[in-house]
């Protein structure tokens, strides 16, 4: 039974976020929302390890994006990066295949050094963020550890040893997350609002980004009785990925690449598919996969077209932006 709401346009927005594609959607929404109308929580799927640093790479993505710290160019990371670290861990002949700037790394041992002292993951994003000036409430999907691995030919690996060590490049036979994880306290009180108007999918990687969050206990459930549209933006344009692994694993596990295997892939959990203009000649197939479709230009290349993409998503499902 999907529970009914008390939504007049002005409620509240519960976004899901992986890293780079999605950041660039939460920040559009955190533009247009007044920081009490948005949740933005976060795939920890992909958060490892390191160096005795524990790194969480989408909500460091999610979190640069919001507070203008994001390298637009490089598309990853923080603006005027420096490597001096780095090069110095290789001379010591530590691990430096996972790139770690200088300014990446304070935040990375920022939280590594909280979390020591027993902060939770919320807590000490919670801080994180409000250290670098963001107003809005940026989460993790959960407080325990829930790791995505990687089949490939060669077995099982973690995922940044294949995204980051091996650049991709082995075939995926098959995803799966390791551990239990609960939902956040963001999470379950954004589910549970009498006032959530609607749930945001943004264009990341259903894979890697979005089923891990998808994988935390109660969210499938939650997500089926919540009464208010689920609208997911697709992360494919022309058929293809802006940037990153999605197509190499719609070719290997979906067997093509296009927003209906999109639409296959989050099954009745969403509602509504928002796609990008070049993509117009699927919307037919969409309808009949029983979805809403709205055609509008996805390509986000700077804070104008996050900002104009948010209210179009927003527009689409009769919520109200503020700004
Ligand atoms: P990751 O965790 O850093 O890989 O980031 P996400 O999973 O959040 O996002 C990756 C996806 O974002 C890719 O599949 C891209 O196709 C998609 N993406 C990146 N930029 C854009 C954009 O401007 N518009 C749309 N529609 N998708 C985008």
């Amino acid at each position: 039974m999907r529970r009914s709401r008390k939504s007049d346009g002005q409620g509240h927005v519960l976004a899901l976020s992986g890293g780079v594609g999605g950041a660039k959607l939460a920040a559009g929404l955190a533009a247009v929302l007044a920081p009490e109308r948005l949740t933005i929580i976060v795939n920890t799927g992909d958060d490892f390890e390191h160096l005795g640093l524990t790194i969480c790479p989408d909500i460091d993505s999610v979190v640069y994006a919001l507070a203008g710290l994001n390298d637009t160019a490089r598309g990853w990371g923080v603006a005027d990066e420096s490597w001096h670290a780095l090069g110095m861990l290789g001379r010591l002949g530590e691990a430096d295949w996972f790139q770690l700037g200088d300014r990446d790394l304070a935040m990375h041992i920022a939280r590594s050094w909280r979390m020591r002292e027993g902060e939770s993951l919320s807590a000490v994003t919670a801080r994180l963020s409000a250290g670098l000036g963001i107003a809005h409430r940026v989460a993790p999907m959960s407080d325990d550890a829930l790791r995505t691995m990687i089949e490939t030919d060669a077995g099982w690996m973690e995922f940044q040893r294949w995204f980051v060590g091996e650049r991709c490049a082995p075939a995926v036979r098959g995803i799966k997350f390791e551990g239990e994880a609960g939902m956040s306290p963001a999470l379950a009180q954004a589910l549970a609002r009498d006032d959530l108007a609607v749930v945001v999918v943004c264009p990341s990687n259903p894979y890697l980004s979005v089923d891990p969050i998808l994988a935390v206990a109660g969210v499938r459930a939650a997500l089926g009785d919540v009464n208010v549209p689920r609208v997911a933006v697709s992360p494919l344009i022309g058929g293809k990925a802006v940037k990153g692994p999605l197509g190499a694993l719609l070719a290997d596990l979906a067997g093509g690449a296009d927003n209906a295997a999109i639409a296959r892939h989050y099954g009745g959990l969403i509602d509504h598919l928002v796609i990008d203009r070049s993509d117009d000649a699927g919307a037919e197939g969409l309808h009949a996969q029983g979805l809403c479709v709205t055609v509008t230009d996805t390509l986000m290349r700077g804070v104008e077209d996050q900002a104009r993409l948010a209210r179009a998503v927003l527009g689409a499902v009769k919520v109200e932006a503020d700004l």
